[in-house]
C-alpha cells in the first residue's frame, strides 16, 4: 500500500487581500495562504487523504507562516525547500469601485519559481498513490523544468497524474510558451481540470464538446473536467461526455473553488478505487457532484483553505439534493 494517497509539487505564496481601512483610514490587508496545488492537497486532506506537499518558500517569516499553515491542516511538508536566495512569493489583491479584483504579484523573483529538479523529494512522490502539478510552477525555471520531470517520473512510475493549469496571464513573460509548456503537461497526464477559458486558451474552442475532443485526439487524456461556475461541471471520458449541474447555495467568495472542485472530484475517483477510464457513467456523475460540492461549499466561507469542506459536509450536501 502507498505511505501516502497524494502528492502535488508547486506554488506557495501569500496573497493579501483587502481587509477594510483603520482607524488612520488606510487599507488593511489579511494574510491568507496561497497556492492552488497546495489547495489540493489541503482539501484532499479534510476529506480524510494523507498528503503531502513539495515547494519552495523563502527563508522568512512568510515562508515558516505556509509551512505551518499545511502543517495545521495535515498536509506533510517534509519535501519543503528553504532559501535564503529569494523571499516567499506574494500577490496583493486589490478590488475597484464595482468590486473587481486585480493581483499585484512581488515575484522577482519568488522563492517558489527556485525550486530545482535536484531538491525534488522523488521519495514521497515514489510513496504516492496521485502526483498533482499545475502550472503557475512552470513560468520560469528552473521550477518550470523541475514541476515538468516530475510529472514525468510520476507517470513513468504509473501513479495516477492530476493536472490543473490553473492559468495567471501576468505571471508568463510569454503566453506562447505558457501555452506550449501546459500543453507538455497533458502528455504526462490522467486527469485534466479546465476553465472555460482555458479550453478556448489551448484549443481555439469555445464549445465544450469540441475543444475536449481536439484535447482528446490530440493527447489522448483519460479524464477531462471544465468546472462551470454556479452551473456545475462537464467531463469527458473518452467519447462519452456528460454536464452535472451545480449546487445553489448562497455564495460570498469564490476563492479556491476550483480547487476544492478538483479536491472533492479526485477524492471520489481515489475512492472508487477505479482508473479513469474504468469509471462508468454513474460513477462520473457522482465525481463530479463531489466536486461540484466542494466547489459550492468553499464558496460559502471566505478564503481558500479555511472555506474547504469535510467529508461530512460534502456528504450531507450531496445527500440533501
Ligand atoms: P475557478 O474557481 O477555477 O474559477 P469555478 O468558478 O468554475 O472555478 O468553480 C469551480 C466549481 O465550484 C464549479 O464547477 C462549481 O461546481 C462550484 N462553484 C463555483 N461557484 C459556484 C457558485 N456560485 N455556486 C455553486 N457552485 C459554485
Amino acid at each position: 500500500m502507498n505511505k501516502l494517497d497524494a502528492v502535488a509539487i508547486g506554488e506557495l505564496l501569500i496573497d493579501f487581500t483587502p481587509a477594510g481601512v483603520s482607524g488612520q483610514g488606510l487599507p488593511r490587508y489579511e494574510q491568507n495562504p496561497g497556492g492552488a496545488p497546495a489547495n489540493v492537497m489541503a482539501g484532499l486532506t479534510k476529506l480524510g487523504k494523507r498528503t503531502a506537499f513539495i515547494g519552495k518558500v523563502g527563508e522568512d517569516a512568510f515562508g515558516r507562516f505556509l509551512t505551518g499553515e499545511l502543517e495545521k491542516h495535515g498536509v506533510d511538508t517534509g519535501g519543503m525547500v528553504f532559501t535564503g536566495e529569494a523571499g516567499t512569493t506574494l500577490a496583493f489583491v486589490s478590488l475597484d469601485a464595482s468590486g473587481d479584483r486585480s493581483f499585484s504579484f512581488y515575484r522577482n523573483p519568488g522563492a517558489d519559481m527556485l525550486l530545482q529538479e535536484s531538491e525534488i523529494d522523488w521519495k514521497r512522490i515514489g510513496e504516492a498513490a496521485l502526483f498533482h502539478f499545475g502550472s503557475v510552477s512552470m513560468t520560469h525555471e528552473p521550477s518550470a523544468s523541475a514541476t515538468l520531470r516530475a510529472a514525468a517520473f510520476a507517470r513513468r512510475e504509473g501513479k495516477l497524474v492530476s493536472f490543473d493549469p490553473n492559468l495567471r496571464p501576468l505571471l508568463w513573460p510569454d503566453l506562447d510558451r505558457a501555452k506550449r509548456l501546459i500543453l507538455e503537461g497533458l502528455t504526462y497526464s490522467d486527469v485534466l481540470k479546465l476553465s472555460e477559458e482555458e479550453l478556448h486558451f489551448l484549443t481555439g474552442e469555445r464549445d465544450l464538446e469540441a475543444g475536449t475532443r481536439q484535447l482528446r485526439e490530440q493527447y489522448d487524456t483519460p479524464l477531462i473536467f471544465v468546472t462551470l461556475g454556479p452551473d456545475g461541471s462537464f467531463y469527458r471520458q473518452g467519447e462519452r461526455t456528460g454536464r452535472v449541474p451545480g449546487f445553489a447555495v448562497n455564495a460570498v467568495d469564490t476563492t479556491g473553488a476550483g480547487d476544492a472542485f478538483f479536491s472533492g472530484a479526485l477524492f471520489r475517483l481515489m475512492e472508487s478505487g477505479k482508473r479513469p477510464d474504468e469509471l462508468t457513467e454513474a460513477e462520473l456523475d457522482e465525481v463530479c457532484r463531489s466536486g461540484n460540492a466542494a466547489g459550492a461549499l468553499t464558496t460559502t466561507r471566505k478564503g481558500a483553505i479555511p472555506a474547504l469542506p469535510s467529508l461530512e459536509e460534502l456528504d450531507q450536501l450531496i445527500r440533501g439534493s
